[in-house]
């Protein structure tokens, strides 16, 4: 990781803190002063501030069962942030893996390990995620096949990666993606002369989500193994 978050992470300095204490020629890497922030370090390395070895703390793997009415940002905006239900420290450190609309329900990843949310996230890696969708119009028969072949939505040159549509009841159904376009779904349903009454993610990959609403927990070892 680079020098000023590999800081961050070892310190309780912020990420400006850190670029001055590295500007001033107070942090050494394997015994040669090092003034570039962005110089990469791995946790093997001897890195010294003020005489003593910093040791990085462990990346943090989260889930959450987000309610409605929340935002998937690190600041309250129109709807207050889904972190006001974390009681973790350095929240700041901390981003979604996927994030949903304010009126979205259910599970959301978050981390401070940008390479592994980049697993779930890059539409490349074709990790699933399973919503549970209300619909407002009984769902059309040939809808599956054309979610299946991929559609055109409103803005997009694309089609989209090819999705799982099962049907539940008439205006129920489970779509599975692998994409995570601007409120896709939502979109995938109005390309079909739909429209998205209520939505919730039930799982991401292989994890599902198992928690009351406002609830989290960390992954455990093979949960997080799950998406490398
Ligand atoms: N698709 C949407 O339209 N909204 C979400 O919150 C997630 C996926």
């Amino acid at each position: 990781m680079r020098l000023d978050k590999f800081i961050c992470k070892s310190t309780q300095l912020t990420k400006a803190e850190a670029i001055e204490r590295i500007h001033a020629g107070d942090i050494s890497v394997n015994d040669a002063v090092i003034i570039n922030e962005a110089t990469q370090v791995h946790e093997s390395n001897t890195v010294i501030m003020d005489g003593k070895r910093l040791i990085a703390r462990e990346f943090r793997y989260i889930l959450m069962h987000k309610p409605a009415g929340t935002i998937c940002s690190n600041i309250d905006e129109v709807y207050p942030s889904l972190f006001n239900y974390l009681d973790v420290e350095n929240i700041a450190e901390l981003h979604i893996a996927g994030r949903l609309d304010a009126d979205t329900t259910g599970m959301v990843l978050i981390t401070d390990n940008g390479r592994w949310s980049f697993n779930i996230t890059s539409p490349n890696q074709k990790c699933s995620k399973v919503y549970r969708v209300g619909l407002s119009r009984e769902i059309a028969a040939d809808v599956a096949e054309k979610f299946k072949a991929g559609i055109k939505l409103q803005g997009e040159q694309k089609l989209t990666a090819p999705a799982i549509l099962t049907v539940i009841s008439t205006k129920e159904v489970l779509l599975t993606i692998t994409e995570g376009k601007f409120h896709q779904v939502k979109r995938m349903f109005a390309a079909v002369g739909n429209r998205v009454v209520s939505l919730h993610r039930e799982a991401i990959g292989e994890v599902t989500l198992d928690l009351e609403v406002g609830q989290w927990r960390y992954l455990t070892k093979d949960e997080v193994a799950s998406f490398v």
